[in-house]
């Protein structure tokens, strides 16, 4: 069986890191099993979900290394789920109820208050077709409820019913349905909740993974019960812990906190949040990763700790300077165009500013720097103008290479006897207007002597 997965976030806002590691593990998971990612927008609620918003999110998938197999949309397959309704009503599994959501709320205080857990008593089943068509006569229309399989042959003598599943992430986990509502499928106006849009979906498009945040997990009980009503063999489950900010708190789409987007515009790069958000809270030490394919190469689900991981933004600071560090000029190279980088110095710039980056963006600077003139701002002092005009007067001759400063300022060093800092930083002041940079060695072949000269104070 080929192993298909699905990433089905609601078209409702701007994924963020959290979302992104949803994403990224189902991703991962099929590069490693050389499976199917299927992008499915879970968009059955037509007023909050958008459009924008689910080409933002292919968009950010993209910009992250993971190209989905296919895309699809839940609002364009209300067939599909009002035939799985049929069969559930066929078979006696799905049934009308009329309660108001005032009328529940009391029941479950009541429930609440004598003690008792505040579940479902299927008060509805007990309603007779008349009592249905007053109650419709009223004008009230039925939502529909799912009958979980939790008794033997009374509906309303429950008992205790596991569900078992062997989970990706987790490992062993049970779900009792005895102690479960049974949920709303349909609600009165005819809507779908997402429960069996989800899984007549996962049928449908032979999900053979569903891998998702553990606040799933209970879901998952119901989920294979479904599964089963429907006639289906139920899927594999892999549930991860969830991301939360350093204080603590849960990350939300509508908020936009870290949102993929924003850490974009931001200047991290996208293997910094990929080698974030999939090792953090992991058995493995969270370092820079390169590439996606050595990521899903060291991927293993199971090594995902059971508690929430606390995420700090300023690791992806981090990892993103470990990764402009040592980035090739290839990978770099069309990215730089958009800043001017060109041409036959394109390459050796790099090389030497590479090391000195935060964002790739700042690459700007030192392109501005070596090809227009210093930083403004700092001045020398009158004695060190007159030392870096000495020093001029006996730049080599060309042509220049990675040599070059160190012959130039032996011989600076013999002529005034400066040396040590007192020697290189009026240098680096004249030639960049900036305290520290990249090496000098790799910037004064950049410069070149008309370029160097320019820089006479
Ligand atoms: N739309 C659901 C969510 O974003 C999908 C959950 C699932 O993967 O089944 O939580």
């Amino acid at each position: 069986m080929t192993v298909t997965v699905r990433f089905a976030p609601s078209p409702t806002g701007h994924i963020h890191i959290g979302n992104a590691r949803t994403a990224l593990f189902n991703w991962l998971f099929a590069l490693k099993n050389k499976g199917r990612f299927i992008q499915r927008f879970d968009d059955t609620d037509i007023g909050r979900s958008k459009q924008e918003y689910a080409d933002g999110i292919l968009y950010d998938l993209h910009w992250l290394g993971i190209f989905p197999d296919a895309v699809d949309y839940q609002s364009r397959r209300f067939d599909t789920y009002d035939a799985a309704v049929e069969r559930l009503k066929a078979s006696g599994r799905l049934y009308p109820c009329y309660e108001t959501a005032e009328e529940l709320e009391l029941k479950r205080k009541v429930q609440l208050s004598r003690r008792l857990p505040p579940v479902y008593g299927r008060e509805a089943l007990k309603l007779t077709e008349a009592e249905k068509a007053d109650l419709e006569g009223e004008g009230r229309q039925p939502h529909w409820r799912f009958l979980l399989p939790n008794f033997r042959t009374d509906p309303f003598e429950t008992e205790r019913t596991e569900i078992h599943w062997n989970d990706v992430v987790r490992g062993e986990e049970t779900v009792d349905l005895g102690s479960l509502s049974d949920p709303v499928l349909v609600r009165a106006d005819g809507t779908y909740l997402y429960t069996l849009p989800s899984v007549a979906d996962d049928i449908d498009m032979g999900v053979s993974h569903v891998i998702r945040g553990d606040d799933h997990v209970t879901n998952t009980g119901v989920q294979i019960a479904l599964f089963q009503a429907l006639g289906a063999e139920p899927p594999a489950f892999g549930h991860h812990n969830l991301l939360t900010t350093t204080s603590g708190e849960g990350l939300s789409k509508r908020t936009g906190a870290l949102s993929i987007s924003g850490l974009r515009e931001s200047g991290i790069e996208p293997m910094a949040i990929a080698s974030l958000a999939v090792l953090i809270g992991t058995s493995e030490n969270v370092s820079a990763v390169r590439t996606m394919e050595e990521l899903a190469e060291n991927f293993d689900p199971a090594s995902t700790s059971k508690s929430a991981s606390k995420f700090d933004p300023a690791e992806l600071g981090v990892l993103n300077r470990v990764l402009l560090h040592a980035m090739p000029f290839e990978e770099a190279q069309t990215r730089l165009l958009a800043f001017g980088v060109d041409g036959e110095r394109a390459e050796p710039f790099w090389l030497a500013v590479r090391g000195n980056l935060d964002t790739l963006a700042d690459a700007q600077k030192w392109w501005r720097i070596v090809n227009e003139s210093p930083e403004q701002g700092e001045q020398l002092s009158d004695e060190d103008r007159d030392f870096v005009g000495e020093a001029f007067d006996l730049l080599p001759e060309e042509p220049w290479d990675g040599s070059t400063w160190k012959t130039w300022t032996g011989q600076v060093r013999e002529k005034t006897g400066r040396k040590g800092k007192a020697l290189f930083m009026p240098l680096r002041l004249a030639l960049t207007g900036l305290h520290s940079g990249p090496e000098l060695a790799d910037l004064l072949p950049l410069l070149g002597r008309e370029g160097t000269l320019a820089r006479r104070p």
